[in-house]
């Protein structure tokens, strides 16, 4: 599409048809994507963006991989779809690659997107504790501000009231407790793990709501969508044994940490803690096909192998796991692999994080700079004393300045309380050392430019 008519009218016809997530709360014109490669998107005028989201956190190997596109091609001619009643080889290998990559204990069930495999992951938890005589353990434990998808219980486990309340009644059985926040609210990191304040805080939930009515936590490694929180070093050791003292599962949700956005396979992987059950979406596929993951320790599968017909984990999903998706996968992971895109997270996403904080560093209005690998967060304040949220029409223009030099970068955090006022920089992994550069300059350039002119 070239002419400017063209583009006009497919606008009209977007804006007649086509029903956008979050559209409302987009301040800038939609972009019609049109095509890319690498980190680089075009759109139908043919300006080109640096897609600094890697779409929404998910396009992990970079954009115009043919190599992707001809794997499912060749799969689709060759077995388009069988289900996973039944079995094929692509979800055989691809299960066996997954569990290769977590250390070799774990089954995996295949899904479609996140709110999917967390979905997956609350029955597995609360069927395992059935299965296992533990009747009364059905509670699931979350933190505020996570996001965990867009279903009833993911929804449920969601700790962001803004997505929620105009949806409830949702899942029952889900209870929030405190993220930990080390910029806002520091906890002291030399603590032993049982003393820091937000494992005591789950601790203590465990406790007053019985343990015997735990089934299970989930939590992100590192917090993404609700303001990429960093916890204290040592926080997921402290769950995870908080959770076993209770006996409760520990669920992981590895949907925007997995694949190497936050330098290593697995966001976990960082906090030496091997999680019951982790699930997995978005850069399984580097977002070329929808695929997702619940990957589950094998000695929780076992209690799910008796041979009444009322011991099997009665969960179907027609497309999850399909053929071309999980050839895809596969392809994907080579690329990881071959590429060595994870250790290159690591380290242009340490070097840019370096960068963008000692360049921030007097700008009146960067509160924090912080995250791992290629998932960075600029946290936007009105003063670095009351480190109250900075005015969301100033993060808008901060957004749309970068937009419009060809930036694309997210925003995140939560609207409650106005806490929409943490930049998010999250690449493909294989972004140019040329795109790092254009992006560390473009937000410190916009940046330094409203602290200057507001
Ligand atoms: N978990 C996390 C941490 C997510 O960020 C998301 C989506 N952004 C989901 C789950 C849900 O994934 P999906 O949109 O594929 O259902």
């Amino acid at each position: 599409m070239q002419k400017s008519t063209d583009v006009r009218d497919a606008l009209q016809k977007d804006e007649a048809h086509l029903w956008h997530s979050m559209k409302p709360f987009n301040p800038e014109a939609t972009i019609i994507a049109e095509e890319a490669k690498g980190a680089w998107i075009s759109d139908a005028n043919g300006k080109k963006y640096l897609d600094g989201m890697a779409g929404l956190w998910c396009v992990n190997a970079g954009y115009g991989r043919t190599e992707l596109a001809e794997a499912a091609y060749e799969q689709l001619k060759k077995l388009a779809y069988f289900p996973l009643t039944q079995s094929h080889l692509p979800a055989i290998q691809l299960s066996e690659k997954l569990n290769d990559m977590l250390g070799g204990d774990y089954v995996i069930f295949f899904s479609n997107s996140g709110s999917e495999a967390n979905e997956t992951a609350f029955k597995i938890a609360r069927q395992y504790h059935q299965q296992t005589g533990s009747h009364e353990r059905y509670k699931i434990i979350s933190r505020y501000r996570a996001y965990h998808g867009n279903t009833m219980g993911s929804l449920a486990a969601t700790g962001q009231a803004q997505r929620k309340y105009k949806y409830e009644p949702l899942a029952p059985g889900f209870i929030h407790v405190p993220p930990p926040d080390t910029y806002r609210y520091p906890e002291d990191e030399n603590a032993a793990p049982a003393e820091l304040k937000s494992v005591q805080a789950i601790d203590q939930t465990m406790t007053w709501e019985l343990s015997e009515t735990i089934a299970a936590m989930i939590m992100e490694p590192i917090i993404t969508g609700g303001g990429i929180l960093m916890p204290p070093e040592s926080y997921m050791k402290g769950v995870k044994e908080v959770c076993k003292k209770h006996g409760a599962l520990l669920i992981v949700d590895e949907v925007i940490c997995g694949f190497g956005r936050t330098g290593k396979a697995f966001g976990f992987m960082n906090y030496g803690v091997k999680p019951d059950i982790i699930t997995m979406a978005k850069g399984i596929t580097s977002a070329y096909l929808p695929l997702s993951a619940t990957a589950v320790k094998k000695e929780i599968y076992e209690a799910f192998k008796g041979t009444e017909e009322y011991d099997y984990f009665r969960h179907v999903n027609t497309f999850g796991g399909n053929p071309a998706a999980c050839a895809l996968a596969l392809k994907n992971i080579e690329i990881f692999e071959n590429e060595k895109l994870f250790e290159r997270s690591n380290e242009v996403g340490g070097q840019m994080k370096s960068e963008l904080t000692s360049r921030l560093q007097h700008n009146r209005y960067v509160g924090s700079v912080r995250g791992k690998g290629l998932l960075i967060g600029i946290e936007l304040v009105e003063s670095k004393v009351t480190k109250k949220p900075l005015d969301a029409g100033l993060v808008n223009k901060v957004m749309a300045g970068c937009k419009e030099k060809g930036l694309i970068i997210g925003k995140n955090g939560a609207t409650v309380a106005g806490y929409n006022n943490v930049l998010a920089i999250s690449p493909p992994l294989n972004l140019e050392e040329e795109d790092a550069v254009f992006i560390v300059d473009t937000v410190v350039g916009e940046l330094n430019g409203i602290a200057e002119t507001n």
